[in-house]
């Protein structure tokens, strides 16, 4: 008889997860809080408006297509490749800087102002690509049964890069850039991970490559939820099925197997085995009150910042924009060294903007731009109250309209916010924190918590808050790796 597996939440890890599993051979069920599959990846369709909820592009198309050939699926969505990957604009300064693939049109953005751009950004690239390439199998592409095993992994690890453990994201490349808006623009890719150059490790300059080198970033056409619509018809079509308005709260187990999850109206989804998508440690706490996730716990751990984003329906163009923009202050050092605790960053705010409606007309009613505005904010450890919301949003529109000389109050026909107690309450994420635990070196691989459970030997976790960590790759390759562990349970011999 084929084993049924409950996947308790739709996010992209979740989605993934379920379509290797179906082909497999098992039966899969869905139970998700909202009703709406998707998670983070989401879509906001309002007054003739699409926009993207959350993510709005992604690094590492391979990951997707690998995945997806595994499954035995082909591609059911559109990749858009991008060129320029984004711009970057610092406040009081008109230039636009178009951060190109290639170096030598790269290096142009940046003449007379950083001394030999071209140079510096090769050999630094070059550091970029011998990190990813001696980790990427090793250590994030790769499921630890214990720290121990974890520790003896990152011991084959070519001991050249051991220096970048030891130093931040920022002095590494101020190590190799001297000037100010090519040190600032290099090092934003830190701020993806949802902290700060200044706290994340220099480890993390790989990103640089993936960005620049390898493989850059990625749209979809029509818009990013086409990925959740392209999995959703691929699951149904192998015949899984979903439970949407379902929160898990609470569980029934027999020794060491979880038999049931159930949910806030006390509905019950039996299983043989349990794969859950929402936040590990939280689930581990909120739901399975384990003592090392209590509250306490759980406030001591590290997190990455909020994010207010909200969501604006224009009216007329603005051939102005590229599709991915940046806009920077010009106090970056201090203004990344308070953002994760102190509100006061928001009077002068940074922010990005992505216009998805440029190269997808069907996103916006003739004539008008969607625009979607991430601007990284303080949890809500740290703001509690939003109330002020809305003037906050004025004061980012209005410098905004500043910025790409024109007042675009008069044209908003949509708007949409939402804070971090807004992205707390819809996705269960811990604090409003917009990507979870932060990946500080005692928070990633074999501190990060596990893909398997401690105690049920039939549970499992993916998605960003286990291993490998945050961003939409990484979710299809925590699928990926909890598949591996899944199947092992199931032939535990086969590699003998
Ligand atoms: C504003 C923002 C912008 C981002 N931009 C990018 C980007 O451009 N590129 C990129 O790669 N990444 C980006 N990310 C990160 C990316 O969104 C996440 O890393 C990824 O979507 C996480 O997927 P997941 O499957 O781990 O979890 P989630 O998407 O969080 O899915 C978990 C699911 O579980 C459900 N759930 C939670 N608790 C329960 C429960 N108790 N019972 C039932 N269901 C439950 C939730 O409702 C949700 O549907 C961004 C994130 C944010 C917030």
């Amino acid at each position: 008889m084929r084993k049924k597996i409950t996947i308790i939440g739709t996010g992209l890890g979740g989605l993934a997860s379920g379509l290797l599993l179906s082909k497999r051979g098992y039966e899969v069920v869905f139970v998700e809080k909202n009703a709406t599959p998707g998670g983070r990846l989401n879509q906001i369709q309002k007054d003739g408006f699409t926009f993207d909820t959350g993510p709005s592009f992604f690094s590492m198309s391979y990951v997707f297509k690998e995945f997806l050939d595994k499954c035995g699926v082909a591609l059911p969505f559109e990749f858009v490749e991008l060129d320029p990957l984004y711009s970057v604009n610092f406040r009081g300064d008109d230039k636009v800087y178009h951060l190109y693939k290639d170096v030598q049109k790269l290096a142009q953005q940046f003449e007379g102002i950083e001394p030999d751009f071209e140079v510096k950004m090769q050999r630094y690239l070059k550091k970029s690509k011998a990190l990813f390439e001696d980790t990427f199998d090793i250590v994030i592409r790769n499921n630890f049964d214990n720290l121990f095993d974890y520790i003896t992994t990152l011991v084959r690890v070519n001991p050249r890069h051991i220096p970048l453990l030891l130093k931040t994201f920022w002095k590494h490349v101020t190590e190799h850039f001297s000037s100010k808006e090519a040190q600032q623009i290099i090092s934003l890719v830190a701020f993806f991970l949802g902290r700060t150059p200044f706290d994340t490790m220099a480890i993390y300059s790989l990103l640089s490559y993936t960005e620049f080198c390898h493989d850059g970033y990625y749209n979809v056409k029509g818009g990013m939820y086409n990925i959740v619509r392209g999995l959703i018809s691929e699951l149904e079509k192998r015949g899984a099925t979903f439970h949407f308005n379902a929160e898990i709260t609470d569980f029934a187990f027999n020794g060491n197997e979880l038999t049931a999850v159930i949910d806030k109206e006390g509905r019950c989804y039996e299983s043989d085995l349990f794969l859950c998508n929402a936040d590990a440690a939280l689930f581990r706490g909120r739901v399975l009150r384990r003592k090392a996730y209590s509250e306490e716990k759980l406030a001591q751990k590290e997190w990455t910042m909020g994010y207010l984003t909200f969501y604006i329906g224009v009216k007329g163009k603005l051939p102005q924009l590229d599709q991915h923009n940046y806009f920077l202050g010009t106090n970056y050092e201090e203004y990344a060294n308070n953002i994760l605790q102190d509100p006061d960053t928001l009077q002068k705010p940074y922010y990005y903007v992505n216009v998805i409606s440029k190269h997808n007309p069907n996103c916006a009613p003739e004539g008008c731009e969607s625009l979607f505005f991430v601007c990284p904010v303080p949890n809500l450890q740290y703001k509690k109250d939003w109330s002020d919301k809305d003037a906050i949003v004025d004061s980012i529109l209005e410098d905004f309209s500043n910025r790409i000389g024109r007042d675009i109050f008069p044209d908003i026909i949509s708007r949409t916010v939402y804070t971090p107690q807004d992205w707390q309450q819809e996705f269960n994420l811990y604090q409003g924190s917009g990507l979870g635990l932060s990946h500080k070196m005692m928070q990633i691989g074999g501190f990060r918590p596990a893909n398997f459970d401690e105690q049920f030997g039939n549970l499992f976790y993916v998605g960003a808050s286990t291993v490998p960590g945050a961003g939409l790759p990484m979710a299809v390759i925590s699928a990926d790796l909890v598949c591996e562990r899944i199947e092992s349970l199931a032939h535990p011999h086969r590699n003998d």
